[in-house]
């Protein structure tokens, strides 16, 4: 008898935790005809995600992350609110509420979940650079570069249209360098994030632009060369840099996969790559993860260095199916 008390004691504790934890964020049916989705979940630093909610057009949609605004947009198919956070984003249950307004209906729907903030998973690297390339490890020079880049980021164009799933912007790419590391430079004396993904290909190859979109701007910078910025509306922004060529303009409208760049090696890079960015709300996030919010994207593969210089190819593991 007191084995069973003591059982049901343990049962119920459990189902306390489990009632007691916030309860997680996924695709959740709110009305009849309105679900809301999230992805993704858990979410990590330096990345970017959405809540989608499906339902009858037109609805009053509002909401929040964390305490800032969702700015809800009407994607085609549904409304869509982009979110992000940047590396220092700290680990814990970040809250999302959502409030959709139907015509004609007074009460509204609500969706209150919390996303999952998982801890940093970025590494730290080191390159070493050949000695001609040092002289652009100027600090100063990277800061007013990275104020510049950070400038384009800052818009946030309503658009019409909302290009969606996006494509990856070279053909069969191995990623040479992952989003995210932080590089040290010099026997470690700079320190700097690693904003955007490497993808690896030979000098002249094709850059499609990643998603449809305007040119937003065209530079050639002294560490990133020769650079294409598109616009995608929403405060989505992707960026092509280390390019020998670029055959758009400032204002041109591109479709997604259209070539905006070749691939080269101009700036401070040590062999023809692509270095590709994605910003969300102003904040570089991780191209690859981006991509991930599709189910079934392949994350390419990876090459890892070896210690005797050899280079090994690793597949990434695949994405898990979406948790509804
Ligand atoms: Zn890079």
């Amino acid at each position: 008898m007191i084995k069973r008390i003591a059982l049901l004691w343990l049962a119920l504790g459990g189902m306390a935790l489990i009632v007691g934890a916030a309860r997680q964020a996924r695709a959740a049916s709110i009305a009849p005809e309105i679900t809301v989705e999230v992805r993704p979940t858990p979410i990590f630093p330096a990345q970017a995600g959405y809540v989608y909610v499906a339902g009858p057009y037109p609805l009053d949609v509002q909401g929040s992350i964390n305490g800032q605004p969702l700015n809800f947009f009407w994607s085609g198919d549904g409304y869509v609110g982009l979110f992000a956070f940047d590396f220092d984003a700290p680990p814990g249950d970040y809250p999302i509420d959502v409030t959709v307004r139907q015509p004609g209906r007074v009460e509204p729907f609500v969706y209150q979940r919390a996303l999952q903030m998982g801890e940093s998973p970025y590494k730290e690297e080191y390159i070493a650079l050949p000695l001609e390339l040092t002289p652009l490890l100027d600090e100063e020079a990277e800061a007013v570069e990275a104020a510049q880049i950070q400038a384009v980021y800052d818009h946030m164009t309503p658009m019409t249209t909302w290009d969606w799933p996006y494509q990856l912007p070279i053909v069969d790419p191995i990623v040479t360098s992952p989003f995210g590391g932080e590089r040290s430079y010099l026997d470690y004396q700079l320190k700097r994030r690693h904003t955007g993904t490497d993808l690896r290909r030979p000098g002249g190859s094709p850059v499609g632009a990643t998603a449809a979109g305007r040119v937003a701007a065209v530079e050639a910078f002294q560490v990133h060369g020769l650079c294409v910025f598109l616009d995608h509306g929403w405060g989505v922004f992707s960026m092509y840099a280390h390019l020998s060529d670029a055959p758009v303009a400032v204002g041109d409208w591109v479709e997604r996969g259209q070539v905006i760049g070749l691939v080269g090696s101009t700036g401070r890079s040590t062999a023809p790559h692509l270095h590709w960015e994605i910003a969300v709300n102003g904040i570089q996030v991780d191209p690859i993860e981006w991509m991930a919010l599709m189910p079934g994207f392949e994350r390419p593969p990876k090459v890892l260095y070896m210690p005797d210089g050899r280079e090994l190819l690793q597949f990434p593991t695949p994405i898990p199916p979406p948790d509804y």
